[in-house]
């Protein structure tokens, strides 16, 4: 018996657990793309995602190590 996994077309698997979940219980990370599951999500603003990490780099930017107090585009 051969465990090969690949993408089926039933059911995901949070990348973060492992869980094996219903579609609607996924969600996709905006900021890596990674597939997770609710019990997973870190909410951010209106969102979720996969990490505290990605969150704060989606809500915060991707800045760098230099911090200008100065808002900007
Ligand atoms: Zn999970
Ligand atoms: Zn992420």
């Amino acid at each position: 018996m051969e465990l090969e996994l690949e993408e089926g077309p039933t059911g995901q698997v949070c990348e973060k657990c492992g869980r094996m979940c219903e579609p609607l219980e996924m969600d996709t990370c905006p900021v890596c793309k990674r597939g997770f599951c609710l019990y997973c999500a870190h909410r951010f603003g209106a969102r979720n995602y996969c990490s505290r990490g990605c969150g704060e780099y989606f809500f915060f930017g991707a800045d760098d190590e230099s911090e200008s107090g100065a808002e900007q585009e």
